[in-house]
């Protein structure tokens, strides 16, 4: 999943940053509001994480700007200015969440989590499909039972397919949310990094979790759970 931080407190985007990578997210950032601005409509983010009292334009403009364009975009405004009506405002504005500054990472990373499930039917942090369990508070996977030992982008690749199980995504869909924009992509390394991930996957399983479908992409079906 890829994120895009907009923060003018340099090291605390740093911080911020840092951490969320470690978490598995491909993350990019912005310094000031007309950047983030043009940024978040360039790119198709998961979540956008936003301040409000930002250099260039502020983030209610920001959000605006995002909602304007109709964008489905999740936006969770992190901000010192974190009185009800402060919140209210963001929230009518069409922020998915808000969180006051100062505020605990860990609690940052729940509610990242939890925007992003609310996209699907997922409501559970734990997906089972097939033979595979996905943990995605632990970024772990699991097939059969015996723990997968994956890359961070084979991790991200699998949970984008399991969260979007029974549709097609693209080599290009994957690039645009697994990897951020200094990554220099291609779609030749999805195919290495699927045919690692398939690799991983079979040493515990004969059928072929990820199906390829010829000039569109690569999915997994929904098909039976084995809890
Ligand atoms: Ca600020």
């Amino acid at each position: 999943m890829r994120l895009l931080i907009i923060e003018d407190e340099e090291q605390l985007l740093d911080a911020l940053k840092r951490g969320l990578m470690k978490c598995g997210y491909a993350v990019d950032t912005a310094e000031d509001g007309i950047t983030g601005s043009e940024m978040a409509y360039q790119n198709e983010y998961d979540v956008i994480i936003l301040d409000l009292n930002l250099p260039g334009k502020d983030g209610i403009e920001v959000l605006k700007d995002i909602r304007a364009r109709s964008m489905t975009t999740k936006v969770l405004i992190l901000s010192a200015r974190s009185s009800v009506p402060d919140k209210i405002k963001g929230l009518d504005l069409g922020a998915n969440d808000y969180l006051g500054k100062p505020f605990d990472f860990l609690e940052l990373e729940a509610r990242i989590r939890n925007l992003i499930r609310r996209d699907f039917v997922q409501q559970s942090t734990v997906i089972h499909l097939q033979n595979l369990t996905l943990d995605t508070a632990q970024k772990s996977a699991a097939v059969n039972g015996h723990k997968l030992d994956l890359q961070p982008k084979e991790y991200a690749i699998l949970e984008y397919l399991a969260l979007h199980s029974g549709t097609v995504i693209s080599a290009e869909e994957l690039i645009e949310h697994i990897w951020d924009e200094e990554a220099d992509m291609f779609s030749m390394s999805v195919k290495v990094h699927i045919s690692n991930l398939r690799k991983k996957i079979s040493a515990y399983c004969d059928s072929s979790l990820i199906v390829t479908v010829r000039g569109e992409g690569y999915m997994i079906a929904k098909g039976d759970s084995h809890e």
